[in-house]
């Protein structure tokens, strides 16, 4: 019985063979794809985008999009790249996630606590830790000190992570002997400074934690559509609308792209590839809080005006309606100057509107729309609407065609 499977099993696999080569004589071999990803390294609730592991890609095109990972815990994971060869296969690669812990905690308190003697205050009142792995965590006072006995004590705060680095910070006590007459002054200071050392706060922006304002509900614009403000998203004749006039609420959040939004990009994506153009979304859905993270990052490291110049503050960024997405051509750059020069761009800027897809941001309406050119960024508004704004290819930007504004009130 063994035997005789066996024999079968040898003789299915001559046909199998003999199979293969004949297709092989028949369809012209494609290259294979080549696809290069490094093993990568976080810190604990770093951003960290899946695409950034990969070092290269020829002979393919990226099928996964962009987007963070999750990095709020330890240890490793795999994250895996989905591409589709010349050949039509789509293929799995991975790469690894190590994320790590070696930041140790942040500890913010007074530098000086003064008090007299017998008068025990709490050495921990006002003091906080944060840390990057969001735990809670206490600080702990070290060194020798006496609250009956006047003198300048060294001390230092201690506060350690559960992956044990440990971050110290000095200060002092500073004891003061009993004055003969009363201390009632003294106790009125120590209460000052209390409320000074409050650690400063890192709001980011302020603002649109809640969207648009319930109050321009009901109002109607320059063109006589009227506005919708249902749960802080912003309508108009059934359009949502995100710019930097009408925010998004904090908690409005697709998840990805609706299925409207993949639908037409895919059917885009699909009859590019007919004229011979090879598109892929870049980039789709960002959450509010990828975009402060975004938005922050740029701001502290470049101030508000540069970050502005090219990043939507949190809330503001049509990326969050699930509705808007950055799509590029393989081979050529992307999210550039120069990249409405590429053949993909250009195809896009002539046949997207047949897909109910606009050309959100395009040239010379930075004024109106409050954005330069971006001849990636399509949004999703059916092919009725997108026809209209198409406009035989001078676009309409929707703020023209509702009379809205696109501008920071903050
Ligand atoms: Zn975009």
């Amino acid at each position: 019985m063994k035997r005789l499977l066996v024999m079968l099993l040898f003789v299915l696999s001559l046909v199998g063979c003999g199979k293969k080569e004949e297709t092989k004589e028949v369809e012209e071999k494609k290259p294979e794809a080549i696809v290069e990803l490094e093993n990568k390294e976080v810190e604990i609730n770093e951003e960290f985008i899946n695409t950034s592991g990969i070092v290269k890609t020829e002979n393919c095109e990226l099928i996964t999009t962009e987007e963070k990972v999750d990095t709020s815990s330890l240890g490793e994971k795999e994250i895996t790249i989905v591409v589709k060869d010349l050949n039509n296969k789509e293929k799995n690669y991975s790469f690894k996630l190590n994320v790590i812990d070696t930041k140790a905690p942040v500890i913010s308190g007074k530098s000086v606590i003064n008090t007299t003697e017998g008068n025990k205050v709490n050495l921990l009142n006002g003091v906080s830790v944060s840390d990057n792995s969001k735990e809670n965590i206490k600080a702990t006072v070290d060194g020798k000190y006496d609250f009956n006995k006047a003198g300048t004590y060294k001390l230092q705060y201690v506060a350690k992570d559960s992956s044990g680095n440990e971050s110290r910070k000095d200060f002092s006590l500073v004891v003061k002997e009993k004055p003969v007459v009363k201390s009632v002054e003294k106790t009125n200071n120590d209460n000052k400074e209390k409320s000074n050392s409050s650690s400063s706060s890192n709001t980011s922006s302020s603002k649109p934690i809640n969207g648009t304002s319930s109050s321009l509900n009901g109002t109607k614009t320059s063109k006589g559509y009227t506005i919708t403000v249902k749960n802080g998203i912003t309508y108009i004749n059934g359009i949502m609308i995100a710019n930097k006039t009408y925010p998004l609420p904090k908690s409005y959040a697709p998840g990805g792209l609706t299925s409207a939004t993949k639908n037409a990009a895919n059917e885009m994506i699909a009859a590019a590839k007919k004229d011979g153009v090879d598109l892929y979304v870049a980039s789709g859905f960002r959450s509010y809080d990828l975009q402060n993270r975004l938005w922050t990052n740029r701001k502290n490291k470049n101030g508000i005006a540069a970050a502005d110049a090219g990043t939507a503050r949190p809330g503001h960024s049509e990326h969050q309606t699930g509705l808007a997405f950055d799509m590029c051509g393989s081979g050529s750059g992307c999210i550039s100057s120069t990249y409405h020069n590429s053949k993909g761009a250009k195809w896009m800027a002539a046949n997207a509107y047949k897909y109910g897809l606009i050309l959100r941001y395009p040239n010379g309406k930075q004024g109106i729309t409050g954005y330069k050119y971006e001849s990636w960024h399509f949004r999703y508004v059916g092919k009725d609407l997108a026809s209209k704004l198409y406009n035989n290819g001078n676009w309409i930007t929707l703020e023209e065609y509702f009379g809205v504004t696109s501008k920071y009130s903050y």
